[in-house]
């Protein structure tokens, strides 16, 4: 179709190597002849330089030993030194040997005619002159000599000095000629070079021109012509066509691909309409299947909702949405029979509230026989608004069935003059069996949901925990009970606890975890019949649980499926095993310690014959013994009463601080112990059964005593705390150790150490106390240290009056001296308590005391604002010994005392230890706060310092 390329005889490309060749030839033979023709001017010049150089330095070299030659000579004469004569034939053999170089070069004829003298000269001085010079000066005639040297010899040394001067001059002037001559050369050449370059430039422009003329402009042509093409315009390429060349075959191909391009367009454009119609019927093929995945979608989610869903109102909600997408109903209501279920479309809640349930009984019976019916009824247009004409409303009725045919829910439907089609009737009854089918499957799974949750419900109310485990070990199921014991709420709601879960939390709750974990591994991995048991025990915050697990494999048809382990809290039962053996000790140690010594002494009384003074020794012995056993009885047979209900209590408005004082009274003689009451309470007024509080009171006082082996202070206190009246009975002796405290409220609890062993007791006066306490509404609680003492506290509601109210009072009547402590030493009762109960009420806290030593000690412990002291103390220190005590010493003498008493008052003795004031009983016991207050006035005005130092 195309002409070949290589077959081109006028091709562009030939045309232009063409060139290029010439070109190269033409600057490489004009160069080389440039090159050529310099080099050879240059070196003519060199050689006529270099001649001329050398000539003139063989005249210089001529001219020095010319004069080295006469040098020398006269050097001879004068002195007819024999070295002279033979360096000066030296020197004319030099002379000799340079003239004949001189002879060899190109000579002038001048040069010629020099050279010529010069021989002359040589020959004659060498032969003649020099022969007969040596004669005159070995014959020592000088005269002759000089005749000799003027003879002209002279003349021509200084001719040729001459010569060789303008000869130098000469030589001189010729090398500035060749030197110009040089530089005009070199000038020539550089004129040459630059014409030269024109001339090759020219040729390159000439190619270039013609590149531009043959190439650039047919290619600009062809791009007309195609931008031509592409706007849809004709074009014309003339002249080119015809070239011969590579461009004249690209315009002839170009020509002919427009052609064909122009023909293919013309069927392309016909293939585009074609397609164009094949695309209009892609899209609706497209809508049409995304119609029908829209379709299938709804479809799926109905399949999900029939086959998944277990909530009977989602599926009436899926299935009613599905039927309404798919049959476009007007009014719609699906309900179910039972049950507030129900969905409508169309219709108010009121018209759907009143239509659910309200199915006519035929209507029932058609729907349970035929499954599904229309009825066609017709619209008048006066009931309508827009319609002009009468129309049929078609109302659907479909049901819902379960396994025995009746009917469980239904469909009633309404479409507006849009009848039923058999084909649509025949798709929404098939739907609605589907239903059925589904409704039949929640019914069930609500009849299994409700036993399980039966059987969980059962599971929960029962006390022991329930935990099934798997084969595998994780728990499958647990009741309350067993979340309550473990303390793991959630495991009740997870589906399963992983094995490891479940075991670690074991190991952690537990006391025993490894025992424990053995047991349950091997009962979860062993196939056994017979019911296997353990124990173990959980420490809390409020006190130690004993736990019994049981643990039974289950089968089914011969196959283990798990294991079920019920655990027991068998705390009471555990505790009461322990208060059993506790029990059996004490009543063992108890009974039998004084029982036996009752026996060996009434045995040793009816043996032996015994001296009276034994004998009253023996019998008192024996009475203690027996008193210690009726006292175990009785409080045995006490707490017996009070748990079984029957105690009686005698509640009665009782003034505590009255009681306290009865009961630091009956105290008094303890050797080794000194009770006494400090007394900061404002209100003391309870409600209480006297005998038991008194009971409780010493019980507690005499655990103070007792467990003080090596004596001390018991100090009572009464404090108001919170609309309380607080109690406490605190001691320095052997204390309780902290983990024991809470066990002691129990019965037959006592603590076994060494240190104990030796006190006697029960352990049932804590329990008494506690039962009797609780009974008055109150608290009882103890704080101890071991080695320390031990505080035990009670509180008791107060009766009348709050708290609160009496404090107002109080601050109304500006008496509050809060804190501010007073010692009362007084042996009668009922004085002190009147003294206390008047300062008291003045906001003072009392501290009371009988014993006047014990009194004097407490003083140098305890800040006071005040001393009243009695005089009649007792035998071993009364009042007046107190009070010299209390001035003697520093830390008390600055306390202000009051004595108050029934003897006169002996001014001398009240001088002399500077009492501050003197009562004689009877005296009105305002009087008393009275005196103390303006103490407390005039102290705190005068700056003295009241309080005596506070010791250690
Ligand atoms: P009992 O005194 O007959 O042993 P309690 O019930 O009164 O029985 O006391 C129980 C235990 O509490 C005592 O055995 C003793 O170990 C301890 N206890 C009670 N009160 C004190 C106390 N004030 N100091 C030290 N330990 C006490």
């Amino acid at each position: 179709m195309f002409k070949s390329l290589p077959l081109l005889e006028k091709s562009i490309r030939n045309q232009f190597v063409k060139m290029v060749v010439a070109l190269t030839i033409i600057i490489c033979v004009t160069a080389l002849a440039f090159f050529l023709y310099v080099k050879s001017m240059n070196q003519s010049l060199k050689a006529e330089r270099e001649s001329l150089q050398e000539k003139a330095v063989l005249v210089e070299k001529l001219e020095a030993s010319f004069q080295d030659i006469f040098f020398r000579s006269r050097g001879y004469y004068a002195f007819q030194n024999e070295q002279e004569l033979k360096l000066l034939y030296d020197e004319l053999a030099e002379f000799e040997h340079l003239l004949l170089q001189f002879s060899a070069l190109d000579l002038t004829p001048e040069e010629r005619e020099l050279y010529n003298s010069l021989v002359e000269f040589n020959t004659n001085y060498k032969q003649k002159v020099l022969p007969k010079a040596i004669g005159f000066v070995e014959a020592n005639d000088y005269k002759s000599l000089r005749q000799l040297s003027n003879s002209g010899t002279n003349d021509l040394v200084n001719k040729f000095v001459d010569y060789a001067k303008d000869y130098k001059d000469k030589t001189d002037d010729e090398l500035n000629r060749i030197f110009k001559k040089t530089i005009k050369q070199a000038q020539q050449f550089t004129l040459y070079a630059f014409m030269i370059s024109c001339f090759i430039l020219l040729l390159m422009a000439i190619i270039m021109w013609r590149v531009l003329h043959n190439v650039i402009r047919p290619v600009e042509q062809l791009t007309s012509a195609t931008n031509a093409i592409a706007t849809g315009h004709s074009f014309e390429l003339g002249p080119l066509v015809k070239r011969e060349d590579e461009l004249g075959l690209l315009a002839d191909s170009f020509q002919f691909m427009s052609k064909s391009i122009q023909e293919k367009e013309e069927v392309l454009m016909a293939q585009n309409e074609e397609l164009t119609a094949q695309q209009v019927e892609l899209q609706e093929n497209q809508e049409q299947l995304q119609h029908s995945l829209n379709q299938q979608q709804k479809y799926n989610q109905l399949n999900h909702a029939l086959t998944f869903t277990l909530d009977k109102r989602k599926l009436v909600t899926g299935v009613h949405k599905y039927l309404n997408d798919l049959y476009s109903f007007d009014t719609s209501i699906m309900y179910v029979l039972e049950g507030n279920v129900y969905v409508s479309k169309g219709l108010s809640e009121q018209t759907t509230q009143k239509l659910v349930g309200m199915l006519d009984e035929n209507k029932r019976v058609r729907l349970e026989q035929e499954k599904s019916f229309v009825i066609t009824r017709e619209v008048t247009p006066e009931s309508q608004e827009i319609a002009k004409e009468p129309y049929y409303c078609y109302d659907l009725y479909s049901s819902v069935l379960n396994s025995s045919g009746q009917l469980v829910a239904v469909l009633i439907a309404t479409r507006e003059g849009h009848r039923f089609s058999t084909h649509e009737l025949e798709e929404i009854n098939g739907l609605m069996n589907r239903v059925s089918l589904a409704f039949e499957r929640i019914l069930m799974y609500e009849e299994v949901e409700r036993s399980r949750q039966l059987n969980q419900d059962i599971m929960d109310n029962v006390n022991e925990g329930i935990q099934f485990v798997s084969v595998t070990g994780d728990v499958i199921q647990v009741n309350e009970s067993l979340c309550q014991i473990v303390r793991c709420p959630d495991w009740i709601t997870r589906k399963t606890v992983h094995k490891h879960t479940w075991l670690d939390h074991f190991q952690l709750l537990c006391d025993q975890p490894t025992e424990l974990t053995s047991f349950f591994e091997q009962a979860i991995a062993e196939d056994f019949k017979r019911t296997r048991t353990t124990r173990y025990e959980i420490s809390r915050e409020e006190g130690h649980v004993f736990i019994e697990v049981y643990a039974t494999s289950v089968y089914e048809e011969a196959e283990k499926v798990g294991t079920v382990f019920v655990h027991r809290d068998i705390t009471k039962e555990y505790e009461v095993d322990q208060m059993k053996s506790e029990l059996v000790s004490t009543v063992s140690h108890e009974l039998r310690t004084p029982l036996s010594s009752v026996l060996g002494f009434t045995e040793l009384l009816l043996t032996k014959t015994v001296k009276p003074e034994r004998q009253k020794k023996y019998i008192e012995t024996i009475h203690k013994e027996a008193k210690r056993l009726t006292n175990l009885i009785n409080d045995f047979l006490d707490l017996q009463r009070m748990e079984s209900g029957r105690q009686q209590y005698h509640m009665q408005p009782l003034a505590f601080d009255e009681l306290a004082f009865d009961i630091v009274n009956r105290f008094r003689h303890e050797k080794h112990h000194h009770v006494h009451l400090i007394d900061q309470a404002r209100c003391v007024e309870v409600k209480a059964d006297q005998e038991r509080i008194v009971q409780v009171l010493m019980n507690l006082v005499g655990n103070a005593i007792k467990f003080s082996p090596d004596g001390g202070d018991v100090v009572i206190s009464l404090e108001n705390v919170d609309d309380t009246l607080q109690v406490s009975i605190k001691d320095e002796g052997i204390g309780i150790p902290a983990n024991d405290l809470t066990k002691l409220f129990q019965k037959f609890k006592r603590i076994d150490n060494s240190a104990r062993r030796k006190i006697g007791g029960t352990g049932l006066g804590l329990a008494i106390s506690k039962e009797i306490i609780t009974k008055h509404d109150g608290d009882i609680w103890i704080e101890s240290e071991e080695g320390q003492g031990t505080t035990i506290y009670f509180q008791l509601p107060l009766m009348n009056q709050s708290l609160s109210e009496q404090t107002m009072k109080s601050v109304e009547a500006g008496v509050e001296q809060k804190g501010l402590q007073v010692m009362i030493v007084e042996d009668d009762l009922s004085l002190g308590l009147l003294l206390s109960e008047e300062l008291k009420s003045k906001g003072f806290t009392v501290i009371y005391h009988n014993d006047p030593k014990r009194a004097f000690e407490d003083a140098l412990r305890i800040p006071l604002v005040g001393v009243v002291i009695d005089l009649m103390l007792g035998e071993e220190m009364n009042g007046w010994d107190l009070v010299q005590k209390l001035k003697e010493t520093d830390e008390t003498s600055e306390i202000p005392i009051v004595i108050s008493s029934a003897l006169d008052q002996v001014k001398e003795t009240v001088e002399k230890y500077k009492i501050d004031k003197y009562l004689t009983k009877p005296y009105p016991p305002e009087e008393l706060s009275k005196v103390l207050t303006t103490f407390l006035l005039s102290e705190s005005s005068n700056g003295n310092v009241m309080f005596p130092n506070e010791q250690e």
